[in-house]
């Protein structure tokens, strides 16, 4: 099959790349759409130390796997936990110290024509979703693990930091438990977007210091943190949501000058993400800037890689 593949150094296109099969309890998707999102940004950059077939924001139909899913539409979460530990137990097979991760940790991902996943992983998209839609089941969950995480109140002033795509899919979910959410950003285009879709925003250039209940730091790089820090009110929560390469200085004293509770937050699960989508009530296609063939996968890649971009999709 054709698929990109990043061997450490480099992304290439391989034309003829092994297929996965669907052994045992896994099935074979045919992707439809896959999504370059920042995590494979840093992947290119080193993090996780991952090789492989990166991509792991897709929707496909399955083409080999149970009868009754044979043609079905859907998407797939990306931690494959082992099933046997504690973890896993409890539902949380996204912690399992087993696992692997599809395009992140020891699984192939999906930029490809086809990408293998296991059957507790996968989830039908209803029709009344498209592929363009689909495509951000998991950014989105992603933002949703924060109201998995933490109690916001209705009357919360919420501050997300950072325009960026996980940044504007946070800021609309917030916006669902919030009325105040403010994005903070730099980027005049995607303020716009988001504006539309309902939420208050602030010109970088433009930003007057104020504390907030909630900041969620969404910017994707290491100065963001400093500047989350400084906006979260005594008491206040901060929810970090970049994943970042390499390690980084700051100081940790206003968390504890300021009693700061500090929540790391990463992947979420599917089913309130795909209910938002069916139910119309986040906005995700107007992010989509363009989409690209696999075979142009790795202009498709730097192009993602510009400032300002927003959603890029490959069509294998
Ligand atoms: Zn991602
Ligand atoms: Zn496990």
């Amino acid at each position: 099959m054709r698929a990109l593949y990043w061997n450490g150094r480099n992304l290439e296109f391989e034309s003829a790349y092994r297929t996965p099969v669907a052994a045992g309890q896994t099935a074979l998707v045919k992707v439809h759409l896959a999504g370059i999102c920042s995590t494979d940004l840093q992947i290119f950059k080193g993090y996780m130390g991952f090789t492989g077939v990166p991509g792991h924001e897709f929707v496909g139909s399955v083409v080999e796997g149970p009868q009754d899913l044979i043609g079905k539409r859907v998407v797939g979460e990306i931690n494959f936990g082992c099933g046997r530990c504690d973890s896993c137990a409890r539902g949380l097979s996204r912690h399992c110290p087993n696992r692997t991760v599809m395009g992140i940790l020891n699984a192939d991902g999906a930029f490809a024509e086809c990408v293998s996943v296991p059957l507790a992983n996968l989830h039908v998209v209803p029709e009344s979703v498209s592929d363009e839609e689909a495509v951000f089941t998991e950014p989105l969950a992603a933002a949703f693990e924060i109201l998995d995480q933490i109690q916001i109140n209705p009357g919360d002033d919420i501050l997300v930091l950072g325009d960026g795509k996980l940044g504007s899919l946070c800021a609309q979910v917030l916006r669902l438990a919030s009325a105040h959410v403010t994005v903070l950003g730099k980027h005049e285009e995607k303020l716009k977007l988001l504006k539309h879709a309902g939420v208050r925003t602030v010109q970088f250039r433009d930003w007057r210091p104020k504390p907030f209940d909630v900041v969620v730091e969404a910017t994707g790089s290491a100065s963001g943190l400093e500047l989350a820090l400084s906006a979260v009110r005594p008491r206040g929560t901060l929810v970090l949501k970049s994943t970042l390469a390499g390690n980084h200085q700051v100081s940790l004293a206003p968390i504890v000058i300021k009693e700061i509770n500090l929540i790391g937050s990463r992947c979420g699960l599917f089913p309130p993400a795909l209910d938002a989508l069916r139910e119309k009530r986040v906005s995700v296609a107007p992010f989509i800037e363009k989409i690209y063939p696999l075979h142009e996968g790795i202009e498709a890649v730097s192009h993602a890689a510009r400032s300002g971009t927003r959603k890029i999709l490959l069509e294998p």
